[in-house]
């Protein structure tokens, strides 16, 4: 980061979880970021369409800890703009939308810092599509609201109106909260309150679009108990309105092969490990992509030499999700591949290994003992075969 050079901050929607669901220019300035500053939330997928060199600073939520506040991340970006470097200010969604982007925004304005904002797919929409619900369709819903379900104060909570002032119905209207599956209870009575009738259909969707995704549906005057006995919690998405019923016909992601199975796929090059994870992706799974190009032994000279890159920041965002959720499967291409993993520290341990070739002319002695699988179909047909279960919680 020469200081000659004017620093930038982008602040770039990640969409709502899979990772492609980011936007075509959002990849294109991760690929060319000195600084990424991430949430939680964000598949640590996204971190290997970095360079190996990128700092990736992660100021979301640790085990026991608070987010970075808000302030102390402003600053961060201050600090790395004004040091020259092009940052990536990672948000989830869309950064607008409840995503704070806008007071980030006027932070880097105050300062002086030049800054672009790069919309992502928000979790409003794309949350209840990956669950099979439409928030708007022809003769059932005419528009869609949504509303911060985190507001304590019924009366502020409430706020629902057409432009009109007419307060929509259920029968014409979708309404969206997010931030809302804590305060179910509170926001169910909002919602009654304001005149949707006890009988509105109700999902709530958590982890949407990712490998733990999970649905739950009802209606106003059932879906707080529904959700307790599932056990589900934030993030989620909760959607009202007659389009809810359209779910049962229009579930699709489910339907996926590898849907719910959470694989990470490890190859010497970063071609070769996106084209794998894009495969995978394509089938369904949630799909962690790592190469030997962000081991710190395979990185330039000048740039190990300098100091940079010393463990790239996805190693560290992948340790933590996958302390968090079990893998299903790694998929590697060589043996060099699978130490270099067990080297970043990453839990392959009673994780099955499946090989994209035979490890034939490599210096282990007893070669792989799991199945040699070329293509993603295969890794599918396998995994589907030997009835893993999904979505497994550590
Ligand atoms: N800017 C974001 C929203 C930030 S507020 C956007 O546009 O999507 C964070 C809230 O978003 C969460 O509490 C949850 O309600 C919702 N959310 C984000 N990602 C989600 C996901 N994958 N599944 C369910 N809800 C999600």
């Amino acid at each position: 980061m020469g200081s000659q050079r004017k620093g930038k901050v982008y602040l770039v929607g990640a969409g709502p979880g899979a990772a492609g669901l980011l936007t075509v220019r959002a990849r294109r300035l991760l690929a060319r970021a000195d600084a990424v500053v991430y949430d939680r939330l964000l598949s640590p997928r996204l971190l290997a369409w970095t360079r190996p060199d990128c700092r990736c600073i992660y100021v979301g939520k640790q085990a026991s800890l608070h987010t970075l506040p808000q302030a102390d991340i402003q600053r961060l970006l201050i600090a790395l703009a004004k040091a020259g470097a092009t940052v990536v200010r990672l948000k989830g969604g869309d950064p607008f939308v409840f995503g704070r982007g806008g007071e980030e925004a006027l932070a880097l304005s105050a300062a002086g810092v030049d800054w672009e904002l790069v919309p992502g797919v928000t979790s409003a929409v794309s949350v209840p599509a990956y669950a099979g619900i439409p928030v708007t369709h022809r003769r059932v819903s005419a528009g869609f609201t949504v509303e911060t379900g985190h507001r304590g104060d019924p009366a502020e909570g409430t706020a629902c109106a057409a432009p009109d002032g007419a307060p929509p119905s259920p029968f014409d209207h979708t309404r969206v909260a997010l931030m809302g599956v804590g305060h179910l209870s509170q926001l169910v009575e909002n919602w009654l309150g304001a005149g949707w009738p006890a009988n509105t259909r109700v999902a709530v969707v958590s982890w949407g679009t990712r490998a733990q995704q999970q649905v739950v549906d009802g209606t106003l005057a059932d879906i707080v108990d529904q959700v307790r006995a599932a056990g589900l919690g934030a993030p989620a998405v909760v959607v009202a309105g007659e389009t809810v019923g359209l779910r049962s016909r229009l579930a699709w992601a489910e339907r996926l092969p590898l849907f719910g199975r959470r694989l990470l796929v490890m190859a010497e090059t970063r071609e070769l490990a996106t084209d794998c994870a894009d495969d995978l992706e394509d089938l369904g799974a949630e799909v962690y992509e790592a190469s030997l190009e962000h081991v710190p032994t395979s990185v330039a000279e000048d740039a190990l030499a300098k100091g940079e890159a010393a463990t790239h920041g996805l190693w560290e965002a992948l340790r933590r999700e996958t302390a968090e959720w079990a893998l299903d499967a790694v998929w590697v291409e060589s043996s060099r591949c699978l130490r270099a993993l067990q080297a970043m520290g990453i839990p392959v341990t009673g994780v099955p290994v499946l090989w994209m070739r035979p490890a034939a002319g490599e210096d282990e002695t007893s070669g792989p003992l799991q199945p040699v699988l070329e293509d993603a179909q295969k890794v599918a047909e396998f995994l589907v075969r030997s009835g893993q279960p999904t979505g497994a919680v550590r």
